[in-house]
């Protein structure tokens, strides 16, 4: 889905909530006016301060002194109000409209900048989205273990990698250009850490698209040769930040090598960030791709060479270990 959707949905969304909580407000104050009848009074007299102004200045009275007057009028006015409720086993604010965001007052916006509840909503529309979603729970920056990589050199170079990407997802802006190559063998952390990246970068309210190889292929095959709609694949010219699990796993033909191509070289040209994961070997991706891409992926993309034993598998034994 393109940004614009995203900020229109929720917007719509947002006018929905507002109407829903007025509503609900005017159904809570019909039935207090309902049971406790001197309420219909107050609140009838509190709606007339703007006449009363009104009438005010046409008389040509002190306007400091007659808006002092009315303030005062109107907090005894109020006073009594939550007072009758309370009498009544109301709580005193009960016919308060009940915002989830108090800033903003569930408009989305405070004056003309959106709110940051407008802002987490719209990224987490987009991370529900996102084949990210179902990973924003386990594979995040927090739930990294360095544990797994062993003491020394093998855990220094992962943590160097851990700080390297968490200041990347943090800092990520519109301006990001760079791309990351993540090598290395099965399980080392590549995957889980290229998701995190993509989380914290959607947080921060940026378009990202999270694919494997091969379903990313899949959905230009998708419109190459099945007629599908163009508008699937152009997501991946023009997102804020690409993210390609596991290069190197699909079905390697002429058209998944010039499709992997035309993306570098676009994203490349529109100045916009990708990071690719692969197992392959700098030798592997040349035999694979040619010098074309080869020279794009390493002399673009920062290469971070993942190392240690497959995580994956050290976990299946810590498990076992422990029953
Ligand atoms: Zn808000």
């Amino acid at each position: 889905m393109s940004d614009k959707n995203y900020y229109k949905e929720t917007e719509e969304a947002f006018r929905r909530k507002r109407e829903a909580r007025e509503s609900d407000r005017r159904a809570r104050l019909e039935q207090v006016h309902i049971t406790v009848p001197q309420l219909v009074e107050i609140d009838a007299a509190l709606a007339k301060t703007g006449y009363k102004i009104m009438g005010g200045l046409r008389e040509g009275a002190d306007v400091k002194e007659m808006t002092a007057a009315i303030k005062a009028e109107n907090e005894s006015l109020r006073q009594r109000r939550r007072e009758l409720l309370k009498k009544n086993g109301y709580p005193e604010d009960y016919t308060d409209v009940k915002y989830d965001c108090e800033k903003c007052g569930d408009s989305g916006f405070v004056n003309l900048d959106m709110c940051s509840c407008m802002i987490k909503a719209v990224a987490d529309a987009r991370l529900a989205d996102s084949d990210l979603g179902r990973l924003s729970e386990t594979q995040n920056f927090e739930s990294f273990d360095l544990t797994y990589y062993a003491e020394g050199a093998e855990r220094a170079t992962a943590y160097t990698i851990y700080e390297k990407l968490y200041s990347y997802a943090k800092d990520f802006n519109s301006k990001t250009e760079q791309g990351w190559l993540l090598l290395g063998g099965t399980g080392l952390g590549k995957t889980h850490l290229s998701t995190a990246v993509g989380i914290e970068v959607i947080k921060r309210g940026y378009d990202v698209e999270y694919k494997t190889v091969q379903s990313l292929l899949d959905d230009f095959q998708a419109v190459q040769f099945r007629g599908g709609d163009v508008r699937g694949v152009d997501k991946y010219y023009d997102c804020d930040l690409l993210i390609v699990d596991d290069l190197g796993a699909e079905m390697s033909t002429q058209f998944t090598v010039s499709c992997i191509y035309n993306l570098i070289n676009t994203r490349m040209n529109k100045r916009k960030p990708t990071i690719f994961s692969t197992n392959l070997s700098a030798d592997e991706i040349r035999d694979r791709y040619g010098d074309r891409i080869v020279s794009r992926l390493l002399g673009e993309y920062q290469p971070l060479r993942f190392v240690g034993k497959d995580i994956r598998h050290q976990r299946l034994c810590r498990r076992r270990g422990k029953i």
